[in-house]
């Protein structure tokens, strides 16, 4: 089985994409563990990656689409894949039509995670990272709440600067950035998702409720 899985930043697509790996048997593949198996792999395409990385660029779609094929064509992943992060735009989901078509795959269920934005930006500010061990809670309300331990560590400073709390909110988790990525997400990736319908089942999921009760929707479309 070969499935796309879309969604906004904080619609739980993560934990989403775990559970569908391990109940479909299917391999997970990001772009970023694209990104870096490429890279790791040594090849031609690799070292042009890791230089346009290094260069602080974006990779192009065209890069981008080969690195994709690429990773779709080996032997680990022929008993079905779960793509995620990719496409992006309307022109990757096009362009992996066409290279879906060029290898004999296609996807049997593209899933697309959606939520209120409300809930969204409510969910992703109540979300706090440890500056000791990197971990992200999820606590509801943290500005006004401002816990002063690391419900992981315990810890309760920066490591490496005594006195700053270790517990903080990252740039990415604020409001304004929280409304600007979802907006990128509808103009941006909701397209791709549509192009994708013009060929393959496409299942719009709601991502309200405990992971639980959004699992359970994606396993009755999945069967
Ligand atoms: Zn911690």
């Amino acid at each position: 089985m070969n499935i796309v899985i879309m969604g906004p930043p904080g619609v739980g697509k993560g934990t989403q994409s775990h559970a569908v790996t391990d109940s479909k048997g299917v391999v997970h593949i990001s772009t970023g563990d694209i990104l870096r198996m490429g890279i790791r792999s040594g090849s031609e395409l690799g070292r042009k990656v890791y230089d346009i990385m290094t260069a602080g660029d974006l990779v192009s779609d065209d890069l981008m689409m080969e690195l994709v094929k690429d990773r779709l064509s080996q032997d680990d992943v022929k008993d079905g894949w779960l793509l995620d992060g990719f496409p992006r735009t309307y022109v990757q989901a096009d362009g992996l039509i066409g290279m879906l078509d060029e290898i004999g795959q296609k996807i049997d269920a593209v899933l697309v995670l959606q939520a209120p934005a409300e809930e969204i930006v409510r969910r992703l500010e109540g979300r706090i990272t440890c500056r000791s061990c990197n971990e992200v809670a999820n606590l509801t309300g943290f500005a006004a709440v401002q816990p002063r331990f690391c419900p992981f560590c315990g810890a309760k400073e920066d490591p490496k600067r005594p006195g700053k709390p270790a517990l903080y909110q990252r740039a990415d988790d604020k409001e304004d950035t929280i409304r600007h990525r979802l907006e990128v997400f509808r103009k941006r990736t909701l397209p791709a998702a549509w192009r994708l319908e013009e060929r393959y089942p496409l299942y719009e999921i709601d991502g309200l409720g405990t992971p639980e009760e959004v699992g359970a929707r994606i396993a009755s479309v999945l069967g």
